[in-house]
């Protein structure tokens, strides 16, 4: 191990091959069983929050590699800061949130392509187009329930009826999202569908795309021609309550600083959180919330040593910013010493369980990951 990772309170070990295989593993479920259905849909990637918080510049190469030609950023400084690592010509990068006032000519000059949400969006990308004199790629994105972003029916039905509010713009893609796509069971799945499957249909005839990582388990209804998952790709199951159909992706390792023994009746931690119950043996480990280790994980966080996965070691009071105690009485004396790495997620402790005692989901837990790690990433991994 080098140095730096010993000088670290915590390391943050990101598995690029498990992205590149979740990535494969999404492309097999859209695949059509027959081709007389069509053809197969495609798989895009959400890259926005710097891949959720893993690093998009290092992200984006790799899902390239393994045939992504479409990634998604949220905001347009994002997809300025990507551009230069998507390399291949036939990749596009779109934006989420279409071009802020006054901007879609930088996005166009920094070769962006945007998601139109709105009328008044829709009137500057045609503007531009206007004075270029060609017609501008842009994805036109519908909302077909969730009242978050794009055309309402009202505002589709306008552009039906007056095909000049879209001179000067080349539909590339036509998108709509899921409010509830991790809840297979609520009827507003349905609904959405039959919605967007209406809108579509009076705009101009284009690929359409409504399904993210958890769409895409809803069934091949869903699909359409492009599928958008992000967390997925990243290791968060998209079917909860549920096997996971994707690989982990993140490991992230805390440093124990010290051990101590702590009486019964003694109160561990700030505001005394936790009280111990009976002779306790306590390890300090450390990774806090100034690491975006989420503070509502008090008393709810299980840590393993990893040469001991059958003991679950229970997080114990408050986290601190700096670190967080963890109760290894269940361990035998001596087990673990300080410089030792304990898992905070790992093969036994995954990204979800972590998130759920936390109170929040696996997006949050990524894109919260602290900037203090030390990190890792690994490439090339011959069994994956
Ligand atoms: C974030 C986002 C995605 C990816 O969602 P996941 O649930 O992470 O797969 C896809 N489409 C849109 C519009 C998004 O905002």
């Amino acid at each position: 191990m080098d140095v730096a990772a010993q000088w670290a309170g915590g390391i943050l070990n990101v598995d690029l091959q498990a992205v590149a295989k979740n990535y494969r593993t999404l492309c097999q479920v859209i695949q059509r069983p027959d081709q007389t259905s069509g053809p197969h849909p495609i798989c895009a990637a959400a890259v926005k929050a710097d891949a959720y918080g893993l690093d998009a510049s290092l992200v984006a190469p790799v899902l390239e590699d393994a045939g992504c030609r479409h990634f998604f950023v949220a905001h347009l400084a994002e997809g300025v800061a990507l551009r230069p690592s998507v390399k291949n010509p036939q990749s596009s990068i779109l934006v989420l949130h279409g071009p802020p006032p006054g901007t879609a000519r930088d996005l166009h000059e920094a070769g962006l392509v945007p998601v139109i949400n709105s009328m008044e969006q829709l009137a500057e990308w045609r503007a531009l187009g206007r004075v270029l004199e060609r017609r501008l790629p842009a994805v036109l994105q519908v909302d077909s329930g969730m009242a978050r972003f794009g055309m309402n029916a009202g505002e589709v039905a306008k552009i039906a009826a007056d095909p000049a509010l879209l001179d000067g713009i080349r539909t590339m893609l036509v998108m709509s999202h899921l409010a509830c796509a991790d809840t297979p069971e609520v009827s507003s799945n349905q609904a959405q569908l039959e919605a967007f499957r209406h809108l579509s249909a009076s705009l101009p005839d284009a690929p359409r795309s409504l399904a993210a990582s958890s769409g895409i388990f809803l069934g091949p209804d869903w699909h359409f021609d492009l599928v958008r998952p992000g967390a997925a790709l990243y290791g968060v199951n998209p079917t909860p309550g549920k096997p996971s159909p994707v690989s982990p992706v993140i490991r992230l390792q805390a440093r124990v600083i010290q051990t101590r023994a702590v009486p019964t009746g003694q109160a561990v931690g700030y505001g005394g959180g936790f009280v111990a119950r009976r002779p306790s043996r306590i390890a300090l480990l450390g990774i806090g919330y100034g690491d975006g280790f989420l503070r509502s994980i008090s008393n709810q966080g299980t840590a393993i040593l990893p040469s001991q996965p059958d003991v679950p070691l229970p997080v114990i009071g408050r986290v601190s910013m700096d670190s967080l105690a963890v109760d290894i009485t269940d361990l035998e004396d001596g087990r673990v010493r300080a410089g030792e790495l304990i898992d905070l997620i790992g093969p036994y402790n995954t990204l979800d369980a972590a998130a759920t005692a936390a109170g929040t989901i696996g997006y949050e837990f990524l894109t919260d990951l602290g900037r203090r790690y030390h990190r890792t990433y690994t490439r090339n991994d011959p069994l994956a």
